[in-house]
């Protein structure tokens, strides 16, 4: 297995988590019930998707 020959630096490492962050969910409103739900998922209140019902 390949060994790190330096030790990261306290900068390095800061300078590499600058890009490491959450994100907000993809809140959408559902067409069937107009509940926030996530996007590209079955609505958790009505069970819709594509306007039939899924479970
Ligand atoms: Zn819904």
């Amino acid at each position: 297995m390949a060994v790190p020959k330096r030790r990261t630096s306290k900068t390095r490492k800061r300078k590499r988590r600058t890009h490491w962050k959450l994100s907000a969910p993809n809140l959408v409103e559902c067409p069937q019930c107009s509940e926030a739900k996530l996007s590209h998922r079955v609505c958790p209140e009505c069970g819709f998707y594509k306007g039939r019902k899924v479970k």
